[in-house]
């Protein structure tokens, strides 16, 4: 089956680029998750391009490059206001340990490297003139909505082990079924994920969970048992399950990764489950950790209470406080996203900056030095402020504070 299709948007943009190293003698496609994209319909972003050309010989096309994958062939390409990724043909025939190949062999034919792409659907090439080099009727497999290994999928998982990781993301993102022989590899292989760095690992799980299908990910990872080799998921079952019951898509990964701690601390009924360790074994920033710790916190305390507390809106913030409702309607709860806008734009103050009296103010009238009574102190006049129990006005505030014994007596 021969298709043809226009070169427009991204492509096109991409055009010149591919000129020139046709230009200078060599061929170039377009390959990958563009050309997979663009037949599906879906949005194109990054355009990927195969060459015959050596990176040297890439790198001597142009005038603005980046060696950021040399050793595998990729070099980045700055040009037309874009950057684009251009690997030379290469075959991956040295794995050791499961894992991406520490040396590449470059090759001169597309269809070489064509065989050594994850899937028929990232395995199709658009030349100049937009028709498609698909000699794994990886079309056809589109058509289907069919993911299948190129060639023999025991021997492609064996060779990188994260494809089988990315054969479930894309089940997640695409709506698209596993073929039959390629899950039935995955189910045999799936040991071998372990001999992946978790960081590879993370960046599907974390597309995965962040699919619209989600649901149709997170089945093959429990079918296949992938989800017994992934950090501190062999014992989650149930918690995998409640995400897959859960019918609605996360609006980022932030809040997904919040859900899917949550659903694991709710399993836990020794208590024992540290959500810290379990982020910081998934390798993610710290950043990022930090901010899923503030929603899965935030998502507790409003399950616990019940209600939308002005105090837990100022401690979060209102975006992470709207994303906490947004969780609880995850958890088949009514957000009240209205009432929690109301209830924030009638806060007294938004921001600690805001609180009328300084640690300096508090040091002075009470004669001391720093301490933790003064830390104390703050925090009990900024939490009071906040819920109305005292107007913010220094002199206010301070007699407050007395009365409630945070200020403590002059020597
Ligand atoms: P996305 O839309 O998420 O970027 P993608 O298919 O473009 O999806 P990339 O990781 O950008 O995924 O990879 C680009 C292409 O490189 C793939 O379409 C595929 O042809 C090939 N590829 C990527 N990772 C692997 C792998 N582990 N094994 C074999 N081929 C791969
Ligand atoms: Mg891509």
């Amino acid at each position: 089956m021969v298709k043809k299709l226009k070169i427009d948007g991204e492509f096109k943009k991409a055009y010149p680029v591919l000129e020139k190293i046709w230009e200078a003698g060599f061929e170039a496609y377009y390959v990958g998750g563009s050309v997979r994209d663009r037949l599906l319909g879906l949005e194109v972003n990054d355009v990927d391009i195969a060459t015959s050309a050596h990176p040297y010989e890439i790198k001597d096309i142009f005038s603005r490059t980046v060696d950021v994958g040399i050793e595998h062939g990729t070099v980045l390409v700055l040009a037309e206001e874009r950057e684009y990724e251009i690997t030379t043909f290469r075959t991956e025939s040295t794995y050791k340990d499961f894992r991406r190949p520490d040396s590449v062999t470059f090759v001169r034919s597309l269809k070489e490297d064509l065989k050594r792409r994850d899937f028929t659907m990232n395995a199709i090439a658009m030349d100049e003139a937009g028709l498609l080099q698909d000699p794994f009727d990886g079309l056809k497999d589109i058509e289907n909505e069919i993911i299948r290994a190129v060639g023999n999928p025991h021997e492609r998982f064996n060779e990188d082990a994260l494809r089988m990781m990315r054969a479930v993301r894309f089940a997640a993102q695409l709506d698209f079924k596993i073929e039959e022989e390629t899950m039935i590899s995955i189910k045999e292989n799936a040991h071998l994920l372990e001999k992946i760095a978790i960081e590879r690992i993370q960046i599907e799980f974390e597309k995965l969970l962040t699919g619209t299908w989600r649901q149709k990910g997170l089945e093959a990872m429990l079918s296949t048992n992938l989800y017994q080799y992934c950090p501190g998921l062999a014992e989650e079952k149930k918690a995998l399950e409640a995400l897959i019951e859960d019918q609605k898509s996360f609006e980022d990964s932030e809040s997904a990764w919040a859900m899917l701690v949550y659903q694991i601390s709710k399993e836990d009924h020794l208590n024992i489950f540290k959500d810290r360790k379990f982020l910081v074994r998934w390798k993610l920033s710290n950043k990022k950790i930090q901010k899923i710790r503030k929603l899965f916190y935030g998502l507790k305390n409003r399950i616990r209470s019940g209600m939308i507390e002005p105090l837990e809106i100022f401690n979060l913030g209102i975006e992470d406080a709207l994303k906490v409702e947004g969780l609880m309607n995850h958890l088949g709860e009514e957000t009240k996203a209205e009432e929690l806008k109301k209830i924030y734009q009638n806060l007294v103050i938004k921001d600690p900056d805001e609180l009328a009296i300084r640690g300096q103010d508090l040091m002075e009238i009470s004669a001391r030095k720093a301490g933790p009574w003064l830390g104390d102190a703050l925090t009990y006049a900024l939490e009071s402020v906040v819920c109305g129990r005292v107007i913010n006005e220094k002199q206010n505030i301070i007699g407050f504070l007395v009365e409630h014994n945070k200020i403590p007596d002059k020597i």
